[in-house]
Formats: C-alpha cells, structure tokens, sequence
C-alpha cells in the first residue's frame, strides 16, 4: 500500500568530500539500512526531546524538504537536523517517492503505523501521544541519571553549571 502524504526515508546520509566547496557534503546513502515513513501531514505529537524536537523547528525542517522534492531532489539533513519517522527513529534522508509498505526492506514498525494512520488517525494520535509522552520522561531519567553520575564523579563538590560538556 502506498501511503497519502507520506515519503520513503533512511537514517543518515554518505558523505562525499567536495574538491570545490572543500566540504564534506551529504550524499544519498549506498546502504540506507531499514526504509521508515515520514507522514509529513501527521500530528507529530508532544516533543520527545524538548529542545530538538521544537515544533517551530519542525515546521522550518518540513518547509525545506517539501522544498527539495519541489526540485526533485531527495532531501539530506546535516547532524542537527531531522524529522521523526512514524516508528519515532530520527531521519536524515527523506527519498521523493512515498513511502509503500509493500516494498522489501520497511520499518515494520512504521508500516504498521502508516496503515494505522491511514485506516484510524485518531487512534494513530492517540498512540503517538502515549508513545511520545513515555520516551520524554525516559529521556529525562536519563538526563537525571546523567546529573548523578556526574555528581558522584565529582564526591561532595557541588556542580559547576558553568563547565563545557
Ligand atoms: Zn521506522
């Protein structure tokens, strides 16, 4: 089934040294490992990660790789960029063509929530939000967890918030 809105997508890009701009530029992947759908119309749900997942953000990101394909071009997101496939797997390379679940080699995990979205949105919503909800507060334990760490390495000195990580 190909799904409405939605684009094929890959984890991360190659990259390719370019003699001209003397960068290292994204390229299209060789082996793009598991291919994840981004629905680009689908409530992305609450933030995972406060900062990286800003919807203000999000919607500039959206912008500029509906961008690329209306230059048929597949989009590559630099390190600090992404977009959330519907398993939630952050993704760097959104393909042109959309994203069909009968093709080899899907996230079965995004294929059973792109037919979801499409057959039951809210129930989709309802599932993004709970899925959504309990990573952020995995995530935050982990920041917590951090912070201890960080702390016992340091005995009874208190934190310094100052420090460069
Ligand atoms: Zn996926």
């Amino acid at each position: 089934m190909k799904v409405a809105n939605s684009r094929a997508a890959a984890c991360s890009p190659d990259t390719k040294w370019d003699p001209i701009t003397k960068y290292r530029q994204p390229v299209e992947p060789a082996d793009p490992g598991p291919i994840h759908a981004w629905l680009y119309s689908a409530d992305p749900g609450p933030p995972i990660e406060g900062f990286l997942d800003r919807p203000t953000e999000l919607a500039r990101l959206r912008r500029w790789i509906l961008g690329q394909h209306e230059r048929h071009e597949t989009a590559l997101l630099e390190d600090d960029g992404f977009v959330r496939a519907a398993c939630g797997s952050r993704v760097r390379v959104i393909y042109l063509h959309p994203f069909d679940t009968a093709n080899v080699g899907v996230c079965p995990k995004c294929a059973s929530m792109a037919v979801l979205w499409q057959t039951d949105p809210d129930e989709y919503d309802r599932q993004i939000k709970a899925r959504n909800e309990r990573w952020a507060k995995l995530d935050e334990e982990r920041y917590d967890e951090d912070d201890l760490q960080r702390q016992e390495s340091y005995g009874t000195d208190p934190i310094d918030d100052d420090e460069q990580l």
